[in-house]
């Protein structure tokens, strides 16, 4: 029987067609959690529109374990919008958000919680320190997009940083005060400030199942975090159209005087075309960059609910 006085800590795990992953997690979380004496915790699952058994595991599971709920989607609305439900969701004094697949290593949450109470800290993030185990050209784009939104916003993100973090109400709080319908929690949990650690750890295989991400999804989650946090590709389409109105000028006078001097009209059309062809290639590129932060604007100004909410089971009263 959980103590009344103890603070609560929620813990926040998205799933996505998990069926074999959530019992091994389950069994493992819990005996961590049950030997952190000094505090009452709660296991909120967030089935994701799962296609597969996840949703019917999750209810059996609830069952015999008491501290456990879920709430399960209409659909896979994505990792962020089932982060958001849990954070929303939960209840707790701290909040932890973890992966169900065992890659976030449950064995860290005490050290997480002492950091918070005998340290001072708001929030205990993580990073792997190696991308040991994963495809080199995922590495390598990973690693061009860090380094591109490190220069071009003034949100830092910490290169590998994971979502496996526990933070304080008040930083959840924060978190949730932010209402945007892209969400891109790598940049939120930055941007909000706090006093943060980040204890880094090896990457781990998975314990079960494959992973949701492919290349695309990846693709357009960076391109949801540079339009989110920053306006520097606005500025580089304004830059090229200027810098090429000052080329054009500088063509034309030359045209002009060569007519002049040479009186030669016709040739040249080679160089016509390649300017006609790379012109127009950039004046595309920034139609294209105008176009993604109309889409993300025209997307915001709907006000749709970022996750809509089909089953759920809430905190037993204790
Ligand atoms: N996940 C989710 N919705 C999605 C994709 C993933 O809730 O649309 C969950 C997934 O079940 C897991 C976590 O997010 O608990 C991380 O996903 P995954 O392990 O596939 O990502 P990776 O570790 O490969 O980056
Ligand atoms: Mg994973």
């Amino acid at each position: 029987m959980p103590d009344a006085c103890l603070p609560l800590l929620s813990i926040v795990v998205p799933c996505y067609n998990e069926e074999d992953a959530i019992p091994v997690f389950l069994d493992k979380i819990t005996i961590v959690l049950s030997n952190m004496e000094s505090v009452d915790y709660e296991l909120l699952f967030i089935d994701d529109g799962s296609g597969d058994a996840t949703l019917s595991v999750l209810r059996k599971l609830v069952e015999s374990h008491s501290n456990m709920r879920y709430i399960s989607f209409s659909r896979n609305f994505g990792k962020e919008a089932a982060m958001l439900a849990g954070l929303e969701a939960a209840a707790g004094d701290f909040v932890a958000v973890m992966d169900v697949d065992l890659q976030d290593p449950p064995e860290l949450l005490p050290k997480m919680y002492e950091a918070i109470i005998k340290e001072g800290f708001d929030c205990i993030a993580t990073r792997r320190d190696t991308r040991k185990g994963e495809p080199p050209i995922r590495s390598f784009f990973a690693k061009v997009f860090y380094y591109l939104i490190n220069k071009i916003s003034k949100t830092k993100i910490v290169e590998g940083a994971r979502d496996y973090r526990m933070m304080t109400r008040q930083v959840v709080d924060a978190i949730l005060s932010l209402k945007e319908y892209h969400r891109f929690s790598k940049g939120i949990f930055e941007w909000i400030g706090f006093k943060t650690k980040y204890i880094s750890y090896e990457n781990f295989p998975r314990a079960a199942g494959a992973t949701k991400w492919n290349f695309w999804k990846l693709f357009l989650y960076a391109i949801d975090g540079i339009i989110g946090f920053s306006d520097a590709p606005l500025a580089v389409a304004s830059v090229m159209g200027m810098l090429f109105c000052f080329l054009s000028f500088l063509w034309l006078i030359f045209i002009i005087v060569r007519w002049m001097l040479l009186g030669d009209h016709v040739a040249g059309w080679t160089s016509t075309i390649c300017v006609i062809v790379f012109s127009s290639g950039v004046q595309l590129v920034c139609t294209g960059i105008m176009g993604q932060y109309l889409a993300k604007n025209y997307l915001e100004s709907k006000h749709r609910p970022i996750y809509i909410i089909k089953e759920k089971i809430h905190r037993k009263q204790q």
